[in-house]
């Protein structure tokens, strides 16, 4: 029987805006349905979880950082890694029942902040050479060591266009999860938040 797979996101910024808010959700969600539980660690005590998050099926928010919370299963970690050498594989199920993912807002170029995790010494493995946001790096990591379906066998949408309006569209420039329809997955109510912060952001220019 195969253990229940922990996905384990250590939040390392020090705020948890709307953006995370959405990814995190999405996370819990998708976690939920498919019989994995979902830890958010290293959450300030200052900072004030979102309704939404504390309500979210599954999502155990923690003060401790994961260190703490798996400091006597460290072996069972593993850490998804843009800087790690080897892809992860289905077989990796069988090592690692908890996987970690770095709570960063993805940045372009990245900054490689998951270094931070990387020095506490977990087995690390790579989901190919592009940069997922989080909730896609989860997604993934799930269709490897849940459903079993190999890295490259996965169909990805890479930097969609966004259409904001009828003049104006954005590049994201991260990899996703196709779905069904052909359309990049992103969580409910992600493209609203990127169509009002770039309008918003254009209203500041002029
Ligand atoms: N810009 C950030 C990355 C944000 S992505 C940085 O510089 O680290 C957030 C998390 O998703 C990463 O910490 C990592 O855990 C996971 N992730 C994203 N893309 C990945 C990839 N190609 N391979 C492995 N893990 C990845």
């Amino acid at each position: 029987m195969m253990a229940g797979k922990t996905y384990v996101v250590e939040h390392l910024d020090d705020e948890l805006g709307p953006w995370s808010e959405l990814e995190y959700l999405t996370i819990a969600k998708e976690s939920h349905e498919a019989g994995a539980q979902f830890r958010l660690s290293s959450v300030p005590l200052s900072l004030v979880l979102p309704e939404s998050l504390k309500n979210a099926p599954g999502v155990k928010a923690e003060g401790e950082s994961v260190e703490v919370l798996y400091a006597t299963e460290k072996a069972r970690v593993c850490l998804l890694d843009p800087s790690a050498t080897k892809e992860l594989r289905p077989e990796d199920g069988d090592a690692f029942d908890i996987f970690l993912f770095g709570g960063i807002l993805g940045d372009d170029p990245p900054r490689d902040r998951t270094s931070e995790l990387r020095k506490k010494g977990y087995e690390n493995r790579r989901l190919g050479p592009k940069q997922m946001t989080t909730d896609t790096a989860v997604r993934v990591t799930r269709i490897i060591v849940q459903d079993k379906v190999p890295l490259d066998k996965i169909s990805y949408v890479d930097c969609p266009e966004l259409r904001i309006n009828k003049n104006e569209s954005t590049e994201m420039p991260f990899r996703y999860v196709k779905g069904e329809n052909g359309e990049p997955i992103m969580p409910e109510g992600m493209v609203d938040l990127i169509k009002k912060d770039s309008e918003k952001g254009f209203g500041d220019l002029f």
